[in-house]
Formats: structure tokens, sequence, C-alpha cells
């Protein structure tokens, strides 16, 4: 068969490309582009390979395990290879993966699996003799990986020697060490403040934790380890007969392996496994790629043997990714309602993390010079679960050579005002107040939205029109509209506006601690308004709170007080509150709370599905009880009020110690 030439050539430049990638990426541990992309180009070379076999040759990447040994470290020959896995996308692939091992073993009958998540770190082989710990290995290129057992000792996970009776002479156990989500965020704030590179993803930190001459590195590094396989097993009596047996022999001895390994029969149990465990994903302490399963009779894994460099009893199902590559289009300036000017890189709409994505926060001036983002330059852009997406990284090489480094303007966008930059705050903030429309325009957002005064049908857009047409320029005019004045918006009938009218007219019975956060008092949320509402009871008394008494609210530091105390101190402040008190706005009034409630000042939890209370409703109702409610549980939780179908949190309480008491405790405790 002839090849054309463009076949050949796109071959080479894959083969380049794809050993350039691995080197950066399992040698020096910092790649340059996503795993989605890498896993493209991966694809690519395999269906040239399949469509054109000659091409096929032994220095093909899809032949081999990625991986060099670094020459500064000893290098450790496996005594059975340490492969890599064949990947699947999609639930047909998958059929196809389970069909493909009926046809091998030449059977039509339901495959049994084992199944666990796929941590995204790095492997390791662990040489135990004797029952101690002599020598762990990288993976490297699959027959040949690097000695790093200083480093690997250092953690507390892996056992120095093994626990039981049942010890043989000789064992490998395999696995993968991982940094864990929180550990990663940890390390990497504390990165950013010694003015060191931040790591891209907790895989490459971990590995370039790991791969360490000096362990005093790793030992710093909050690294674990979950161990998944075996390697050599020599001088046990009974050997196991299948992965699962493997496993528990693993878990006897004292080694971590992972708390969701399941087994699974035939393929729809599979894929309920796969959806189950990505409903979880985020709530994981870490970070994974995907699911994995293996064939689970140890004799079938034997006789379905390898290719090349992956087992075929095993197959990788992976998620989609959370992370792409896309194109800095522009970089704008959002004026929030504090004027704090705020970067957004506007992107090419990339799909990422399950949905498309065309802006990203660049936070500020320090963040857009740590990460050199400019405009024109292709990104790495993050997003995963409900977490805005953010810009991790800019793929350097693919830079064009006469863009700009960006600084973010002197003057507000929107109303020239100067910015300036606060001292010991890293944003910029527009100067003009509410002379800004910006500012106006996110003070009356803030004002109108759900948490604050609730103003049914009053969105952004209308907002923005009745400042743009000057028809408001404070929340207290808000209260003068008419119904003419709304109908002639754009989009706006008649019906609309009068329903607005009535949803102004309505918002006006309110309650003081919303009241007290509609004002947008810098750094006063929900919470402290809340504390507020309590503590002073009445408008009046706060008014003339000094900071000296409103530190004595818990919740309120100096800084917040001292914000509070300018805020009432301002003349166009008080004339706005006057004329939303002259409008008409009212809240019932606020009553002492009894010294002796059960939840006065007390942390609670809630967790699973209330029956007759709605998740709002009794958080509200745990607020005005004086009670603070928080997201997840620590020792710092008085109460968890267990739900029907109580997960993790229920489990994590009764851990603790913590009271866990039911709905109708509840509503008897807010009543
Ligand atoms: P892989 O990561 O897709 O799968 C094999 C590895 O999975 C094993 O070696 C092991 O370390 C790990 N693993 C995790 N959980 C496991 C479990 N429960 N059981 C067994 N193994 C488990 O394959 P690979 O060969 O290590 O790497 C290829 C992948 O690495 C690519 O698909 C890509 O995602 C990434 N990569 C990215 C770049 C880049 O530049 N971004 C470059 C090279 C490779």
């Amino acid at each position: 068969m002839t090849i054309p030439t463009k076949v050949l050539a796109r071959k080479d430049a894959l083969h380049k490309l794809i050993n350039k990638y691995n080197y950066l990426y399992y040698t020096t541990d910092n790649p340059e582009v996503t795993d989605s992309e890498y896993d493209r180009l991966f694809h690519e070379l395999k269906q040239i390979e399949s469509d054109y076999p000659s091409l096929l040759t032994m220095d093909s990447p899809t032949r081999r395990v990625g991986g060099q040994v670094l020459e500064k470290f000893d290098q450790v020959t496996h005594t059975i290879p340490m492969l890599s896995l064949d990947n699947v996308f999609d639930d047909e692939e998958f059929f196809a993966f389970d069909q493909r091992v009926k046809d091998w073993l030449n059977t039509e009958q339901i495959q049994v699996y084992i199944a666990e998540p796929k941590l995204d770190g790095l492997a390791i082989s662990l040489r135990y003799e004797d029952g101690v710990l002599v020598q762990a290995a990288t993976r490297g290129d699959g027959a040949v990986g690097e000695d790093v057992t200083a480093n690997v000792r250092t953690i507390s996970d892996i056992p120095l020697k093994l626990h039981g009776r049942n010890v043989p002479g000789v064992i490998e156990i395999r696995g993968e060490i991982f940094m864990p989500k929180g550990g990663f965020d940890a390390l990497n704030k504390q990165q950013i403040i010694d003015g060191k590179k931040a790591f891209v993803n907790p895989r490459n930190a971990a590995a370039g934790s790991l791969r360490q001459l000096d362990s005093r590195v790793a030992a710093s590094r909050p690294l674990e380890m979950i161990c998944y396989g075996l390697g050599e097993l020599n001088g046990l009596k009974t050997m196991p007969v299948t992965h699962s047996e493997a496993m528990a022999l693993v878990a006897d001895m004292g080694c971590r392996i992972s708390k969701e390994l399941q087994q699974v029969s035939g393929v729809v149990s599979c894929l309920e496994y796969i959806k189950q465990i990505g409903e979880r994903r985020e709530s994981l302490p870490y970070d994974i790629d995907g699911v994995v399963f293996k064939v689970d009779d140890l004799q079938l894994q034997h006789r379905l043997g390898f290719v090349s460099r992956a087992p075929r009893w095993a197959i990788a199902h992976k998620f989609p990714a959370q992370q792409e590559m896309t194109v800095v289009e522009d970089i704008e300036i959002q004026v929030g309602r504090t004027g704090a000017l705020t970067p957004v890189a506007r992107l090419k709409p990339v799909f990422v993390g399950g949905v498309t994505v065309s802006n990203a926060t660049l936070h500020n001036q320090d963040e857009i010079d740590r990460k050199d983002v400019r405009v024109g330059d292709t990104v790495i852009v993050r997003r995963a679960g409900d977490v805005i997406p953010e810009v991790v990284q800019v793929v350097m090489s693919k830079r064009a050579a006469d863009v700009a480094a960006y600084k973010i303007p002197a003057q507000c966008p929107i109303c020239d005002s100067l910015a300036e930059r606060v001292e010991g705050e890293a944003v910029l903030r527009c100067t003009g107040g509410l002379y800004c429309a910006a500012q106006r325009k996110e003070a009356i957002k803030h004002f109108a939205s759900r948490k604050a005064m609730d103003i049914d049908g009053l969105g952004d857009k209308i907002v923005e029109q009745l400042v743009d047409e000057s028809l408001i320029g404070d929340p207290a005019d808000l209260f003068a509209l008419t119904n003419e004045q709304l109908a002639a918006l754009e989009r706006m009938g008649d019906k609309s506006a009068e329903n607005l009218v009535n949803a102004l007219n309505d918002a006006k019975q309110t309650k003081f601690a919303r009241f007290l956060y509609s004002l947008g008092i810098r750094e006063v949320g929900e919470a402290t308004a809340r504390s507020l509402a309590l503590h002073f009871l009445a408008l009046d008394t706060l008014k003339i709170a000094d900071e000296a008494a409103l530190i004595e609210i818990e919740d309120v530091g100096p800084v917040v007080a001292r914000n509070i105390v300018t805020f009432f101190g301002q003349v166009h402040n008080q004339v706005v509150i006057e004329r939303l008190l002259d409008a008409g706005v009212t809240w019932p009034q606020e009553e002492k709370l009894s010294a002796n409630s059960e939840l006065s000042g007390k942390t609670v939890v809630l967790t699973g599905t209330l029956e007759q209370l709605s998740r709002s409703e009794a958080k509200e109702k745990l607020l005005a009880s004086g009670a603070k409610v928080a997201g997840s549980v620590s020792k710092k939780t008085d109460y968890v009020v267990a739900g029907l179908d109580a997960g993790s949190k229920l489990t994590k309480a009764e851990g603790l110690g913590i009271t866990v008491v039911d709905e109708a405790t509840l509503i008897e405790w807010i009543r």
C-alpha cells in the first residue's frame, strides 16, 4: 500500500510531539499541554498506525510506556514490567473492551471485574523482603525505574515493615503515590508565598516531590499511597487466585488499598460503578481521572497477557477532561460593587469539565504577572465541579513573537477615575465610588439580590438599563420608579412593568438582617449582617455604635468594624438610608434571643434530606436562632442534623463523637 506523503509527515510530526510531551511530563514533571490534548495526539497516531500497519514501527511512542529514568537516581530493573493501561473514553468503547476479553478467552460468560478509581499520581513498586521495605522504584520506562526508596520511606501511609504472620519472602506491592487535593492547595499557596512556581496539578506536584534527591523535600510534602496490584510474589504458602484476594492480602499486611474497591460482574454493573464514582468525583479527597477495571481471576489475567505497553486484562475508562487548551482572545476589566477592578480573560469557547467555558477570571495584576498571561496566548484552562474556571498556565511554546505583557489600566475603564492599590490588598480599586456607573450598577444589583432585598423580576439587565438611562442612581431611587418608566424599557411590557412595581412594593417588608446585608457594606456578608441585627436589634443603635462596641460581636474583627463605622459616617449613605425608610422599607422588630437557647452560638451542619423543612428554611431558622450553619463537619461542629440518606458527613460526625439529632429535634429547638 502506498502511503500518502501527508500521512508520513503527520506520523513523523506526531512522534516528535508525543516524545517531547512525554519528556516534559514524565522526566521533568512539568507538562506543557493538557492530558486531553496529549490523548488526542496519541489516538491520532494509533489511528494512522491502524490504517497503515507498516507505520507501527518499533520506535513508535504507542508501543512504549512513557517515561525515562533520570540519571541522578540509581536504576532499578523491574522483575515484572510495570505497564501502562489502555484507555476508553465512552461506554461503547468499554463494551468493545469487554467483548475483546471474551473473544480472547473464547467465552460469552459474564466477566467479573475489580473496579476502583484511577488515581492521578505516579506508579510505584514497593519491594519487601521478609516483610521489610528494601526498595521503592518509579515505573520509568516500564522495564527500568528510578530508586526513590529514601523518599518513599518518608510517606506515613507506607509500612516500613509488613504486619501479620502471613508475610511472604518477597513481595512487590504496586500502587499510586498521589497528593490529596487539600495538601496540593496548601502546598501551592506556600509555593506562591515563597515566590516559587506553583504546580500545575496534583499529579505533577506528587511526581515532582517524589523525584527529589533530598528526601527532606519529599518528607515535607503531603504524599499518600494507595496500593492496587502486585509484582513479584514468592514464598507464600497459599497464593491468591483472584485480584480481590491479592488486595485483601495487601491490606492485611498493613498497606492502604482503595476504599472504593469493588467487585463488579458484567458491563452493566461496570457502567453503574462509573456513574456512581463520577458523581462523587468532586467530593473525593484526591484527583482521579477515571475508573480502572481489571479481570479478577488471576489465571484469566495470565491467559490474556499483554500487548506492548498495556495488559489485555485491564482498562481505564477515562472521565471528561477538567483541563483543556484554548486561546485568550482579550482581557477585559470588570468593575465590582466595591470598585475592585478584576481582569477577566475572554476565551475562545472551549468544552471543559462538562460545560463550555468562554471566560476565566485572572484575579489581579500579581496573578497575571505570575502566570504571564497575555492577549493572544494559548492557555490551559481548568474547570472542576462547580468551581469557577481558571487559567492554569500559558503554553509558552505556542506564544507568538509580538505579544505584549498585559497591564491593568491605571484608570477605571468605566468612569475614568484613578485606580488605586490599597496597601495590603492585591486588587486595584476604582476611586470613583458612586460616581462610577459600574459601581452603582453593582451596588443596586446587590441590593436587589435574593439574599438581600429579594426583588423579584429586577434582573441585572434591567438594572443596567435603568442606570444607563439615568432613571436610577442609587437603591432608594428604585422605589420611585413608575409603571410608565419601566414599561418603556427594552423587552418590558405593561404587565412586566406592573409586576415589577408590585415586587418593589412587596420587597419593602423585609428583615433587619436582610436590609443591613443589602446596603453592601464592605465585608459585611449575610452572617455578619445577621449577627449585627441580633446584637443591636435596631438600626438607630447600630448607626451610632463605635468600633469598640462592634468588635464585641463574634465575627466582627477590626477591619469590618472600621468599614461599618465608615459606612454609617458617610453623608450620602445616611441620605440613601433615610430615603429608603421614607419610601416605606420596614421590618419587624428583632427580639433578643433568650440566652439559654439550645442553639445560640452553636455550629450546626445539615446533612441528608429533610422531610418537613426545606434546606434553606432550616438554615434560615437556625441562623435566626443564633446558630451558625457550616457546610462541613469538623471538630468545631456542635450538632449535626441528619435527614434521610445522610452520608459521609454523618459518618464523620459519628467518628468525631459529635451529637447527631434528627429533624424532629431540630423543629422542637427552632420553635
Ligand atoms: P495512564 O495514566 O493513562 O494509565 C496507567 C497508569 O494509571 C498506571 O501506570 C498507574 O500509575 C495509574 N493508575 C492509577 N490508578 C490505578 C489503578 N487503580 N490501577 C492501575 N493503575 C492505576 O497511563 P500512563 O502511561 O501513565 O500515561 C499516559 C497518560 O498520561 C496519558 O493518557 C495522558 O493523560 C498523560 N500524559 C500527559 C502528558 C502531557 O503532556 N499532558 C504527557 C504524557 C502523558
